[in-house]
Order: C-alpha cells, then sequence, then structure tokens
C-alpha cells in the first residue's frame, strides 16, 4: 500500500498477487539526483517472485479478457480521476527521484490520467468485421487482446512511463508485469496504486523490480508472456528483441533517437529560438524526441547560434522542488560523465563550445545548458544519442543537403523543422525518415496520437488507436 495522503517519500515495494512486498534479501538504493541523497531502500524479486507474478499474470489474463469493456473502461477512468485528485504528492516524488521540475512531473501526471481516459473511450473500438458467404457460410475476423505483456520502463518519465505500458493493454484486455526503473519506483507504485484503488483485479497488474537483465531474461524465457513492450535504448532494445525470438513474442520497442532540427532562413526567428531552448532542458535533455541536431541554414547560422547559446546560458539549473528552476540535474550519475567523454571527443574534433559545457559543481548531478558549433560528423555526439542538455549545430544551403544529413543515422523517432514557407514544409515532412515530425513545433506527443520510431528507433506505436491495436491479435474465425 503507498500513502497517497503524506507529503513523505513512501516506504518501496513490489506488487505481486494482491500483495505489497516491502522487504527482500537484495535491494537498492534510490538517490535523489539533485543532492545525492537516499531516499529509500528498493527490495528487488527473485526468481521465485518473478514466477509468482507470472502465475498471476496468467490467471489475471483468463479473467480479465473476459471482463466486459464497460468495467475495463470504469477501471481506467477511476484511476485517471485518483491521479488528478493525488498529483501534488506524485509530483513531488517523482522529481525527488528523477530531478526534472515539478511543473513537469506534474503534467505528466496529468498526462498520464488523460492517457488512461483515452483508452477507456478507445475501448470500445474494438471492432471485427464478418465476411458472408454462401449458403450460410461466414468468417468472422475477430481483434483479441494478445496476452499477458512484460512491460519496462525507463527512468525519464517515471510517471507518463509506467502510464503508457499499463493503459493500452489493460483497455485491451491483457494483463501487465512491469518493470519500471528502479531509479524512480515510487512514481510507478503511485501509478499502480491508482489503478487497485479503482478496483482493477490483483492479477491483473503485477509490479516487479530487480537486476534488469535478470528480470527480463527470467520473464522473456516465460512462454506466458506474450507481448514485450520495451522503453529505453536501442542497444538494450535489440538485445530485449533477440530474447523474444525463442517463444516468437509481439515487441512494441520505443528506442533512442537523435532528433535533427531543420531551420530554415524564413523561420520565426525569435520564437524558434524560444521553442527550442525551453524544449532542450525539458528533463536535462533526457526525453527520447529531444531536438539536438540543429542544421542551420547559412544566411542565419551565426545570428541563430548566437541567439541560442544566449538563451541556454540564462536557463536557470536547480533542484526541481525550487519554483524557479528551469532545469534540474541529471538523473543519475551515468548522465553526466558521459556527457562529458561526448564534448571533450567534440571539441577533439573541432568543435566550439558556444556555452556551457561543464559540471556545476556540488553533491547533484547538475550539468551547465550546453550549445556545441561547426562539429563535424566524425565526432562521437553527431551518431550517437547524448541524451543530455546539449545542442550541436551545423550550417546547411539546400534543402536536399539538410536531408540528407537529417536522414544519416540508423535512428528515426523524431524530428522537427522550422520554415513559414508551406511548401517547404511539406516537402520536408515528407523527406524525412521518422516516426514524427513536428514542423515549427516540438511538442509530440498527445493520447490520441501514435507515439514511436522507424528504423534502429523501433517499431511499434504507443498512444493513439495505433497503442490499443498493438495488444490485440488478428483472429479469423470460418464457419461452414
Ligand atoms: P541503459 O541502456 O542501461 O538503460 C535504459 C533503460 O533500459 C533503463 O530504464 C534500464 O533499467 C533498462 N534496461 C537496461 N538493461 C535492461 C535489460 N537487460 N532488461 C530490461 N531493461 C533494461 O541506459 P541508461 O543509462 O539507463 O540510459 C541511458 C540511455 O538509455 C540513453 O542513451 C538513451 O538512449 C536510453 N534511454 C532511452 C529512453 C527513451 O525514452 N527511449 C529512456 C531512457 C533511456
Amino acid at each position: 500500500m503507498v500513502d497517497q495522503t503524506s507529503a513523505d517519500y513512501p516506504k518501496l515495494g513490489m506488487y505481486i498477487d494482491g500483495e505489497w512486498i516491502m522487504r527482500a534479501d537484495r535491494t537498492h538504493a534510490v538517490i535523489n539526483p539533485a543532492n545525492g541523497e537516499t531516499l529509500g531502500e528498493l527490495p528487488l524479486a527473485g526468481a521465485a517472485d518473478l514466477d509468482r507474478a507470472l502465475a498471476a499474470a496468467d490467471r489475471g489474463f483468463r479473467s480479465w479478457s473476459k471482463t466486459s469493456v464497460d468495467e475495463r473502461a470504469r477501471v481506467l477512468r477511476d484511476a485517471a480521476r485518483l491521479l488528478r485528485e493525488r498529483v501534488e504528492i506524485i509530483a513531488r516524488n517523482a522529481t525527488r527521484e528523477e530531478g526534472k521540475t515539478l511543473a513537469e512531473t506534474r503534467i505528466e501526471t496529468i498526462a498520464c490520467a488523460g492517457l488512461f481516459d483515452f483508452y477507456a473511450e478507445e475501448a470500445r473500438r474494438v471492432y471485427g468485421r464478418v465476411l458472408v458467404r454462401p449458403a450460410g457460410q461466414r468468417s468472422l475476423v475477430m481483434k483479441v487482446p494478445v496476452g499477458p505483456v512484460a512491460a519496462f520502463a525507463p527512468w525519464n518519465f517515471p510517471v507518463h512511463n509506467p502510464g503508457r505500458k499499463l493503459g493500452a493493454p489493460i483497455a485491451a484486455g491483457c494483463s501487465v508485469i512491469l518493470k519500471p526503473a528502479e531509479e524512480a519506483p515510487a512514481s510507478a507504485m503511485a501509478v499502480v496504486q491508482a489503478l487497485i484503488d479503482a478496483g482493477c483485479p490483483s492479477d491483473v497488474v503485477q509490479l516487479v523490480f530487480g537486476v534488469p537483465d535478470e528480470v527480463s531474461r527470467h520473464l522473456l524465457a516465460s512462454p506466458i508472456i506474450r507481448k514485450l513492450s520495451f522503453t529505453g535504448s536501442t542497444t538494450v532494445g535489440k538485445h530485449l528483441m533477440r530474447l523474444c525470438a525463442d517463444t516468437m513474442k509481439v515487441t512494441t520497442l520505443e528506442l533512442g533517437g537523435h532528433a535533427p532540427v531543420i531551420i530554415f532562413d524564413d523561420c520565426d526567428f525569435d520564437r524558434t529560438v524560444e521553442m527550442l531552448a525551453n524544449s532542450k532542458v525539458r528533463n536535462a535533455g533526457q526525453v527520447c524526441v529531444s531536438p539536438t541536431r540543429f542544421y542551420v541554414q547559412e544566411g542565419i547560422y551565426d545570428r541563430f547560434v548566437a541567439a541560442y547559446a544566449q538563451r541556454m546560458a540564462k536557463m536557470k539549473v536547480g533542484d526541481g522542488l525550487a519554483p524557479d528552476t528551469n532545469m534540474g540535474p541529471m538523473a543519475n550519475a551515468r548522465r553526466p560523465a558521459a556527457i562529458a567523454d561526448l564534448i571533450k571527443d567534440a571539441v577533439g574534433h573541432g568543435a566550439r563550445i558556444r556555452t556551457g559545457g561543464e559540471a556545476i559543481d556540488g553533491k547533484g548531478f547538475f550539468w551547465q545548458p550546453t550549445v556545441l558549433s561547426d562539429v563535424p560528423n566524425t565526432a562521437r555526439i553527431m551518431n550517437e544519442e547524448p541524451f543530455g542538455p546539449v545542442v550541436v549545430a551545423t550550417p546547411f544551403a539546400t534543402l536536399d543537403e539538410a536531408v540528407e544529413q537529417a536522414n544519416r543515422l540508423p535512428y528515426g523517432l523524431a524530428s522537427f523543422a522550422f520554415t513559414e514557407n508551406a511548401r517547404r514544409a511539406n516537402l520536408i515532412g515528407d523527406a524525412i525518415e521518422a516516426g514524427m515530425v513536428g514542423i515549427n513545433t516540438t511538442a509530440l506527443a498527445a493520447s490520441d496520437a501514435p507515439f514511436g520510431g522507424v528504423k534502429e528507433s523501433g517499431h511499434g506505436s504507443e498512444d493513439g488507436p495505433e497503442g490499443l491495436a498493438a495488444c490485440l491479435v488478428t483472429k479469423t474465425i470460418h464457419q461452414h
């Protein structure tokens, strides 16, 4: 049971077969990235816990898949209401665990509630079709829930990621074993608690934590699990997809990106600078769709990079709980170390630091908002996802040249373009290889629109009708 009335950080646990398990042989220390302090000790699952979760999920699927859509919708709607009622406590704990600002964790909690509401409605629109044949014969094409889902959610959206992993499968009639990131457990616990309080049966949702590779190997080896849903790096996604091959599981993989941003000389200059600065500092750049590779048309290149660097330098970096903070710390000690390596390498390849470039002294994992210009493609940062508050800027001359650079990498998650010319907007929208393109906007996520990538950024969508379809399989009954 997670106390949703207290402002204190909760005691941490797993939820398996209707029981909150608050003790285990092994634990993981959860750290506040703003000050390095330990928030709590998280119990980690062993093989017996995972087997118990699998047995519950198996049972849960059998009953939930036969439960009326009205009841599934009611649970999701009630859970959405509880999330809204509890937003202040949930957001505060999410900020303590992950670092991002309170404004951001409030928004993602409300977005999670919105997603549950959307799927409560969308669950009613799972249609089949009837093929009418001669002499009373019929063929029925039906969409049925895929089965128990193993879902692994990362730390960067500690509330919304678990919500994404739970909303669509529950609406579709699946059971779920969720393993959120060990860095941000209380946020995921709060989402699960809202579902339980809304009357979700205890065998429909299982919440486990553990050593990630141990948990995924154990769960994905089981024939009980019929689908994997993973958000995280491309490297781990490929590894998990291989583990799914033996039992031929369905996969939805939302993996890394390296979002190109094509800024034409006819863009709305001030608005573009402001929007891209605010978007870049969101969650300290640790967002899979964060705008990163800026290709700026040569006529405005110098002016744009100077204005952008100046705006980024003004961002206030600090504890996400402080009301005037624009950007919190990075989520864990791995991130600043990785960013430091990439920047050093880029400078070694001739990149110029226009602002930032260094860690901020203190106990937390803070990094300065950073802009690098004139970065050659040979630098690692032009090829590897930085996943931090760093922008790399390069000039381009023609639309074709910009498209070639944008599509150069094996990633294909988010891309952006800024232009006031409608023809350019159409051409660029068509030419970019990405699951999502933002033209004159950086807002790509909405409960009713598919979110996902192509190429090595993964496959399958979350959100929208497509997210529900990804939890269903097709069954055809021929009746003679
Ligand atoms: P990582 O690759 O070690 O882990 C990424 C996520 O996958 C984490 O949540 C982790 O718990 C999980 N994970 C790792 N190994 C796993 C396994 N064998 N089975 C199941 N889950 C596993 O990297 P990290 O240091 O935590 O994050 C940095 C990198 O991860 C970034 O470079 C970025 O590419 C990627 N990432 C992407 C997203 C996204 O939204 N697509 C979110 C978080 C991290």
